[in-house]
C-alpha cells in the first residue's frame, strides 16, 4: 500500500473535494477597506489578529496591503511572525504585549511594537541598544478601558520618558475603546475626552504627538471625532456589524461563507435516539441526514442549531459531535448525499449570518468567526 503525502493529494483537489470549508472573498475584504477609507477618509490599520478573524492570517495581510491598507495590527508577535515567513513585508504592528525576547526579530523584521509600561519601556530599550538597533514603537494610552496602557493622566510623563530612551522610536499613541458598539455614547465620550487632554498636554509641553490613532470598527464609523490620524478597524473589513446595535452601513459584504456536505441520508424508526446522550428522540420515522461539520470546527455544541439545505432551514437534531451533526431534512425530501449545506452564508434567498449565529449563541459574531478551526481548509477567491 502506497500513503500519498499532502502534496500529492493536494494539487488533485477543488472545492468539490471537500466535505467542510470556509468560502473567502478576498476582493470583498479589499472592497470593504476601501469602505472604510471612503466613509472615515483616514488611513486605514487593517486589524486581522487572531487568524485573520478566522479568515486566514497570511492571505488576509497580503489582500489587506494590497488592498490600501496603511498597515495591518496583530495581537501577538507570533502572528507577525508568521505573516513575515510567507514574505509579506508590508508594515506591522503588534497591539498586544511583546517580550524582551521578541526584540532581536521585531529589529531584524522592522515589526513595530506596542509599550503599555514604563518597565517595558526601559527593558526593550536597553535590549534595543543593547543589539544596536532601533525599535519602533507605538505607545499604549489607557484612556478607560482598563486593559493595557498608561493611565491618560500619566501618558505626558511617559512621551517624555519614551523621548528620552535611546534605541526607541516612537512612530505612534493610541488608545483602545471600550464601549463604542453602544447606543449610549456616553463612555466612549469621556474616553475620548481623556485621550483629547492628555494630546493638549501633550502639545503644551511641546511634544509632538506622533501618529494618533484610535477607533476600533464601532469608532470609526459612528464616533467621527475618534478618527484622528489613522483609524483601526477589524470585523468591519470582513463585513460582520461591530455589534446588534452597531450595523454596518450600505457598501460593507461579508466575506465568508462555511460550508459543509450531507454525507448520509436515513430514515430513523419512531422512539429512536440521536447522537451523543440521545438528547433528540424521534416521534415519527424521521429523515435524517448527516453533515460533516462538528464542534471541533467551530460548530457550537448548545440547542438551537439550524443549517440550509436546497435553500431551505434544516435544524440539527441533538448533540452536535467532533466531526458530524444530524439535521432533519423532514421538510426537505429533495436533499440528496453530497449536497452543499451551508451554515454561513446564502442560499437561494435565504441566509444565514455569523451575528445569527452568534444571537443563537448568546455572544459576538466575533467569537463565532474566530472559533473557526484550523482544520477548516479555506478556499481563496479574489476578484
Ligand atoms: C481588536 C482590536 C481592534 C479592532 O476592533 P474591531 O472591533 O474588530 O474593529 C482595534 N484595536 C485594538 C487595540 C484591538 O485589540
Amino acid at each position: 500500500m502506497r500513503y500519498l503525502c499532502r502534496v500529492d493529494i493536494l494539487p488533485h483537489m477543488n472545492i468539490n473535494d471537500h466535505t467542510d470549508w470556509l468560502e473567502i472573498d478576498l476582493g470583498a475584504f479589499k472592497r470593504n477597506i476601501a469602505k472604510m477609507s471612503e466613509i472615515t477618509g483616514k488611513p486605514v490599520m487593517a486589524v486581522i489578529k487572531a487568524n485573520g478573524y478566522g479568515h486566514g492570517l497570511a492571505e488576509i495581510a497580503r489582500a489587506a496591503l494590497y488592498g490600501g491598507a496603511a498597515i495591518c495590527g496583530v495581537a501577538r508577535v507570533e502572528e507577525a511572525f508568521r505573516i513575515r515567513r510567507k514574505g509579506i513585508h508590508g508594515k506591522m504592528l503588534v497591539m498586544g504585549g511583546a517580550m524582551t525576547d521578541h526584540i532581536p526579530f521585531a529589529l531584524a523584521e522592522d515589526i513595530s511594537l506596542t509599550i503599555s509600561d514604563p518597565v517595558t519601556a526601559r527593558t526593550f530599550s536597553q535590549e534595543a541598544v543593547r543589539l544596536g538597533g532601533k525599535i519602533h514603537v507605538h505607545a499604549k494610552i489607557d484612556s478607560g478601558m482598563n486593559r493595557l496602557g498608561v493611565p491618560a493622566e500619566q501618558g505626558v510623563e511617559f512621551m517624555k520618558l519614551l523621548k528620552t530612551l535611546p534605541g526607541l522610536q516612537v512612530d505612534g499613541v493610541f488608545t483602545h475603546f471600550a464601549r463604542a458598539d453602544e447606543v449610549n455614547a456616553g463612555t466612549t465620550e469621556q474616553q475620548l475626552g481623556r485621550f483629547n487632554t492628555f494630546l493638549t498636554e501633550l502639545k503644551q509641553v511641546g511634544l509632538v504627538p506622533p501618529q494618533v490613532h484610535a477607533a476600533n470598527s464601532a469608532a470609526s464609523l459612528f464616533f467621527p471625532a475618534a478618527r484622528f490620524d489613522m483609524v483601526r478597524p477589524g470585523i468591519a473589513l470582513f463585513g460582520i456589524n461591530p455589534a446588534e446595535d452597531a450595523i454596518l452601513p450600505e457598501g460593507f459584504s461579508p466575506v465568508l461563507q462555511w460550508k459543509t456536505r450531507l454525507i448520509s441520508i436515513k430514515d430513523v424508526p419512531p422512539g429512536c435516539g440521536v447522537s451523543y446522550g440521545h438528547r433528540y428522540t424521534t416521534t415519527k420515522t424521521e429523515r435524517i441526514g448527516v453533515i460533516a461539520v462538528g464542534y471541533a470546527d467551530g460548530f457550537r455544541r448548545v440547542d438551537g442549531n439550524r443549517v440550509l439545505i436546497r435553500g431551505k432551514y434544516a435544524p440539527v437534531l441533538g448533540s452536535i459531535c467532533m466531526d458530524q451533526c444530524m439535521v432533519s431534512l423532514d421538510d426537505i425530501p429533495e436533499a440528496q448525499l453530497e449536497d452543499e449545506v451551508v451554515l454561513i452564508g446564502s442560499q437561494d434567498n435565504r441566509k444565514i449570518t455569523a451575528e445569527m449565529i452568534a444571537h443563537s449563541w448568546g455572544t459576538i459574531a466575533y467569537e463565532v468567526v474566530c472559533g473557526l478551526t484550523a482544520r477548516l481548509p479555506r478556499i481563496y477567491r479574489d476578484d
